[in-house]
């Protein structure tokens, strides 16, 4: 008898922690069950503002994939996913195709850049391993340079963060350790470097408590950043940013690196194969398959679940794609073994923590307000729970972050 074929697009927090489980849950003979991803390795997509400022070395942040799959139980694939052709339960790979009996798209997100022109080409983004390492040294070269050249161009040391939500924050937090550091290995004088955060919004952190957003103000202010609230950015140029400055104003901002982290989307495969989708993101049935494809399962940044409390959104978050792989699997598990009741996926938010750089964070953490280092401890036990959930007491061992004293 033909054993199902399950197939998990992405390796990712969610994708990842749905082939863990199912190898635990499911014996070899039940299932086939293959992984694939772009890389042989797994990122922490939460790491990332980290390996983008310099902070954290980019090998830190990974860790191979076969390291953590039973491959008597999973097939691992590397392979980049072009198209899902869900009529013929057909994905297309850039070199090749698969088949499946169920799926499951955990690819992650994409940057949001809503259309402002010159983003996509002149911004840099948090989004992988490489485009971390690629702003990380672009950071580095303008410090190295400024000092050696005969003009010295202020603007190289000139850095725009657009978007004062979480991952701008998280990098800005970063950069207020890591500019000293540079300064201090290239003669640079602190006093010439700006970073000046664009944030639309009327506020810094829209949705979090007021008290902890105006400490995380106080905080990376006094880290040398600058602030420009309620003003939003109409354009990424080669030499910056332009943005509205009252009604029909414009003010040119002189940068040489310029950081979108405004706004994500889902991944562009989800549009490109026809699914119903808000920004890359499809509204899932409470059981997390998709309408109409009883054989389809979309979780994480790809996914849209509805706060019914606030009836909007819930942000895509690593929590909620890690919640949503567990359930996943359990679903699968359910649908191999012929049982037709399946789980719903109801979020379990255990609090958000936004880190200020290596010792200070925010956060509320089951309904408690936390600030300074013992929020940043928090930060650090949730960032080792991940890899817990993935890998083990081994794994922690080997990636975790344990300079919490
Ligand atoms: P991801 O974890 O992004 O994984 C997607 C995977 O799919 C990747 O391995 C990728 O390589 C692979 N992939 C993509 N496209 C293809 C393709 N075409 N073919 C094959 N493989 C592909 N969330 C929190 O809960 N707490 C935080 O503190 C937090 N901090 C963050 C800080 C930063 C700097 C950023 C950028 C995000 C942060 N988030 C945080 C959000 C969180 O990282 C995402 O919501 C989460 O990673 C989504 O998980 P996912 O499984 O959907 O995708």
């Amino acid at each position: 008898m033909r054993i199902p074929k399950i197939v998990i697009l992405g390796a990712g927090y969610g994708g990842l922690i749905t082939a863990v489980r199912l190898q635990k849950q499911l014996g070899v003979n039940e299932a086939e069950v293959v992984l694939v991803n772009k890389n042989d390795y797994h990122y922490e997509t939460t790491w990332l503002h980290e390996a983008s400022a310099g902070t954290l070395h980019h090998d830190r942040v990974r860790y191979d994939i076969t390291s953590v799959i039973d491959r008597h139980k999973v097939d691992f694939v590397q392979g980049t996913v072009m198209e899902i052709n869900k009529e013929e339960k057909k994905v297309v790979l850039e070199n090749g195709e698969i088949n499946y009996d169920y799926l499951v798209v955990a690819l992650g997100g994409e940057p949001e850049t809503f259309g402002i022109k010159g983003l996509k080409e002149f911004a840099f983004g948090i989004t992988n391993v490489n485009s971390s390492r690629q702003l990380r040294e672009h950071i580095e070269y303008q410090f190295a340079t400024y000092n050696i050249e005969e003009e010295k161009k202020d603007e190289r040391l000139t850095i725009v963060v657009g978007g004062a939500g979480f991952t701008g924050i998280e990098f800005l937090g970063e950069l207020g350790n890591r500019i000293p550091e540079l300064c201090q290995e290239y003669d640079v004088d602190f006093n010439k470097v700006r970073v000046i955060c664009v944030e639309a919004a009327p506020t810094v952190l829209p949705g979090f408590d007021p008290e902890l957003v105006d400490y995380a103000v106080a905080v990376l202010e006094q880290k040398g950043v600058e602030f420009m609230i309620g003003t939003a950015i109409k354009e990424c140029t080669p030499e910056g940013i332009i943005v509205s400055k009252g009604e029909n104003e414009t003010m040119e901002i002189k940068a040489e690196t310029v950081v979108w982290a405004a706004g994500i989307r889902g991944n562009s495969v989800i549009e490109k194969s026809g699914f119903e989708a808000m920004r890359g993101r499809v509204k899932v049935q409470p059981d997390l398959r998709v309408p109409g494809f009883e054989d389809v399962f979309i979780i994480g940044d790809c996914s849209l679940v509805i706060n019914e409390e606030i009836n909007r959104p819930y942000p895509p978050t690593a929590q909620i794609a890690i919640q949503q792989g567990e359930v996943v699997a359990k679903n699968l598990t359910a649908l191999v073994r012929g049982k037709a009741e399946l789980e719903n996926f109801v979020p379990d938010i255990k609090g958000t923590v936004c880190s200020l750089g290596e010792d200070d964070a925010i956060g509320v953490v089951y309904g408690k307000k936390l600030t300074g280092g013992k929020a940043s401890i928090m930060k650090k036990v949730i960032d080792n729970r991940s890899l817990y959930l993935v890998g083990g007491a081994g794994l922690v061992l080997k990636k975790g972050k344990f300079n919490i004293l």
